[in-house]
Order: structure tokens, then C-alpha cells, then sequence
């Protein structure tokens, strides 16, 4: 599931994190990850109406932030010195480094009125589109979904004039 968000990406962390498949400390936080999901998306649809996340939630966002920090590296790439960060999950429960980074980002750096919900279905979605008009969560899944949909009821629709 983590794999999927793309948090995890080298082969190296992707071998160690199969290897938790069947551990209770991974089942244990997955079950805190999918509360904690549950919270951020009451915080987005908050963010969604003009409003912003309750304390209680900052709070522990601050929290999982001192517990599980980002920490990086600087290294040389074509004669440049870039700033990296370094993940190197040792338990399931270090996966919260990346996750509680990027929510603290979603929490500060995102524009509420580019968070809306997909047209079609349950995602929330950040639009980071150039016009700021994108509905769907994604153009490959959902957005193909509708279009497909629409393409069929308009060819119904010829189809019924014709006759
Ligand atoms: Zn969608």
C-alpha cells in the first residue's frame, strides 16, 4: 500500500518493506496509518471549505514530525551539490517519515482552492495543473472513466436521433 503512493521507491527499501508483510508492527501501523488518513481527510475537506485543520490535529502532526524527522544528504550531481533526502526505513513505523512530511506540506504549502474532491470517486486531489482546472484525481483512471462515459451516452444519443 505504501509501495503505491510512491513513498517507497528505491529496489532496496522496496525488498525491506515486503519483508514486513507479515510482521505485527506493520499490520499495527497500517492500522494507525489508515486512522491517521482518515483525519488528514477531514483536515482537507476543512482546508476545502475555508477553513483549517483543528488543533488537535496539528498537534499531532508536530508530533509524528519530532519523532520521525526527515533527515538528507548533500551530494554531487553534474558538477552541482543537491540536497537529498535520505530514507532508510529500519521498522514499519519509520514509513512515517515520508507520509508525515509530505501531509506537513500538503498542510502548509497547498493553495486550498487547488484541493477539491474527483468528480469520480472518493480521492481528494491537489491540482497542480498550469489552469487550475483539473477534475479528476487522475486523467489515466477516472478522467478516461468520464470522458468514456460521455463518449457513450453522446454516441446513445446520435445513435437515437438517427432512428
Ligand atoms: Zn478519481
Amino acid at each position: 500500500m505504501v509501495d503505491r503512493f510512491g513513498v517507497v521507491t528505491s529496489p532496496k527499501t522496496k525488498t525491506i518493506v515486503r519483508g514486513w508483510r507479515h510482521s505485527t508492527e506493520a499490520a499495527f501501523f497500517l492500522e494507525q496509518l489508515i486512522a491517521f488518513r482518515e483525519r488528514l481527510r477531514e483536515a482537507v475537506v476543512r482546508m476545502e471549505d475555508g477553513s483549517s485543520p483543528i488543533d488537535a490535529f496539528l498537534a499531532e502532526v508536530n508530533s509524528l514530525l519530532l519523532q520521525y524527522p526527515r533527515h538528507t544528504s548533500l551530494h554531487k550531481r553534474d558538477g552541482k551539490v543537491i540536497r537529498e533526502t535520505i530514507f532508510e526505513p529500519r521498522e514499519p513505523a519509520d514509513l512515517w517519515a515520508p507520509i508525515i512530511d509530505a501531509a506537513a506540506d500538503l498542510l502548509t504549502e497547498t493553495e486550498a482552492s487547488r484541493i477539491r474532491k474527483c468528480e469520480s470517486c472518493v480521492v481528494h486531489f491537489f491540482d497542480t495543473s498550469k489552469k487550475g482546472s483539473r477534475r479528476w484525481c487522475s486523467m489515466n483512471i477516472c478522467g478516461n472513466k468520464l470522458k468514456v462515459a460521455a463518449y457513450q451516452r453522446r454516441k446513445r444519443g446520435e445513435n437515437a436521433s438517427a432512428n
